[in-house]
């Protein structure tokens, strides 16, 4: 039996998604699958024998080519790179239900904070025009968690308040710690993915640098454009196209030839000092308290971008060289390095300041 959590929500398991598309419901018109395969046929890999009819609406995916209509299943994710977002249909006897799947695993390392937008903005749709269960295997964790940040956000509440709230229906419920984790960087941004934040670019590189610890290869459609590239910067004209863009924005050029390295839109930003070390920390108290800039930061961390090339190769760490005239501009290091300022960043991008310059574009 799902557990009412608030008006025209509910939260379950597999069991009860399948008894409802089975048999139907007087009360749930909305389903929002979490689970490791959007396909419905997973209900029957489940319990064999259950038939369960679908009509696919869309399927849509993020990296490539975006939205997706009308395609069928024939043609799907072994050629698309692409990371598949949602697949949305109607399911059930006579299409009564209005389903969305979003592919999800219950792994720490999962990257939960990229669905909660489609996800949240489903619930509150769902809600107007009925009552919809967000159910994922056990009704345990990723429901559970997706869940807890729709209270978040709709309720101005904290993780723990939240959860808590959520506990009230149903208490066993019990999100696993990285999927904690990511909603407490969801409070930080202000109950949103903020991908602009530097708490979200923390977190895409956090999870960069668990693929690469988990030997998966890292290839260039995971890095940011190369700012330096004329024709990158063509297609993303296009893409605003009438309006007025360019807007000037601070840009890091190599020294020696002033080829664009980074945009100020792809530094990841550190708090100086953070994680400092004993011998950092006396290193900075000897020094003048009246004239500070000791703990100025001698380097910017950038995301991995698309001209570096080294990265790309595997190696755990390298030197990062211009890609024009090769000039020597920082180091990338897997495993972290650490800043002047006493800071650790993990995976590190490194370009050091007295190698670039900054301009305005
Ligand atoms: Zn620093
Ligand atoms: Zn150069």
């Amino acid at each position: 039996m799902p557990y009412l959590v608030r008006e025209h929500l509910f939260i379950g398991n597999i069991g009860d998604a399948a008894d409802i598309l089975q048999n139907g419901s007087d009360e749930i018109t909305h389903i929002l699958s979490v689970l490791s395969s959007t396909s419905i046929s997973f209900f029957t890999e489940w319990r064999s024998g259950l038939v369960i009819p679908t009509k696919e609406i869309r399927k849509v995916f993020v990296g490539g080519s975006g939205t997706e209509d009308d395609r069928n299943d024939g043609s799907k994710s072994s050629l698309a790179p692409e990371k598949q977002l949602y697949s949305l249909e109607y399911a059930g006897k006579d299409f009564k239900f209005l389903r969305m799947a979003v592919p999800l695993r219950d792994t720490e390392s999962e990257n939960l904070l990229d669905y909660l937008d489609v996800c949240l903005d489903f619930i509150d749709k769902s809600r107007t025009e009925g009552s919809v269960l967000v159910h994922c295997f056990a009704g345990v964790s990723r429901s559970a968690a997706i869940i807890t940040a729709y209270l978040m956000k709709t309720e101005q509440l904290s993780q723990e308040d939240a959860l808590e709230s959520l506990r009230q229906s149903c208490d066993f419920v019990c999100p696993n710690d990285g999927f904690l984790d990511q909603l407490k960087l969801f409070e930080e941004m202000g109950f949103k993915v903020d991908r602009a934040s530097p708490i979200y670019k923390r977190f895409r590189l956090r999870v960069l640098g668990d693929c690469y610890n988990r030997g998966e290869k890292i290839d260039s459609s995971k890095f940011g454009a190369d700012p330096g590239l004329p024709i990158e910067k063509v297609s993303s004209d296009v893409e605003t196209s009438g309006q007025a863009e360019v807007i000037p924005s601070p840009a890091y050029r190599c020294k020696k030839c002033r080829r664009v390295v980074a945009l100020q839109q792809n530094v990841v930003d550190h708090l100086p000092g953070e994680g400092e070390t004993s011998f950092q920390w006396h290193k900075r108290r000897s020094g003048n308290p009246f004239n500070k800039p000791d703990d100025e930061c001698s380097s910017i961390f950038v995301e991995p971008l698309r001209w570096m090339t080294a990265v790309e190769e595997g190696a755990l760490e390298g030197k990062l060289l211009c890609a024009h005239c090769e000039a020597r501009l920082g180091y990338f290091n897997w495993s972290g390095i650490q800043c002047s300022c006493g800071s650790w960043i993990t995976p590190a991008f490194q370009l050091h300041k007295s190698r670039v310059d900054i301009s305005a574009v």
